[in-house]
Parts: C-alpha cells; structure tokens; sequence
C-alpha cells in the first residue's frame, strides 16, 4: 500500500461507512468485500474531501505537510 503525502488513515477507527468511497474523485477508498481499503494505485491531489466528511475522524492531514493543511482550509 503507498503511502499518500496528505492523508493519515487509522485503520482500527474506520466503520466502512462509505463516506471517503463516494468523495473521493480519484476513486482512492475502494470497498472490497465490504470493507474500505486504500487503492493500491492511489493518487491524492490533498483535496481534503476525504478528511472533512469521515464520520468518525479516522482520516487526518499530515500535520506536517503545509501544502495539505492550505488545500483543507479552501
Ligand atoms: S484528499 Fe482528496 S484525493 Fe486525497 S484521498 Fe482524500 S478525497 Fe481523495
Ligand atoms: S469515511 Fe472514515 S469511517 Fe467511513 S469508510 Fe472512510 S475512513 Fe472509514
């Protein structure tokens, strides 16, 4: 799995409720099997969508990458 420069997911957290699966553009938050994973031909442009619309915060932004945290406040 790559490792995207924005985004920070905590696994144990999640709830596969779907949310980042119908937000993301790049189609990065496939289901498999009823669960959500990271595509393991992830490309992230750091929209935030992601972050801003996971129910349970288990999406962050990498706190030190400044470019993320400016595409977030947009
Ligand atoms: S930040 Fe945007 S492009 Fe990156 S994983 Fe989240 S929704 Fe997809
Ligand atoms: S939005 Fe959050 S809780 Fe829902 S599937 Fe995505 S990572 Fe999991």
């Amino acid at each position: 799995m790559t490792e995207s420069p924005f985004i920070i997911r905590r696994g144990s957290a999640c709830c596969n409720c779907g949310a980042c699966v119908r937000r993301c553009a790049r189609g990065n938050f496939p289901a498999r099997d009823g669960e959500v994973a990271i595509a393991d031909d992830y490309v992230c442009t750091g929209c935030g969508d992601c972050v801003k619309w996971c129910p349970v915060r288990a999406l962050s932004v990498r706190p030190a990458h400044p470019a993320a945290i400016r595409r977030l406040a947009r």
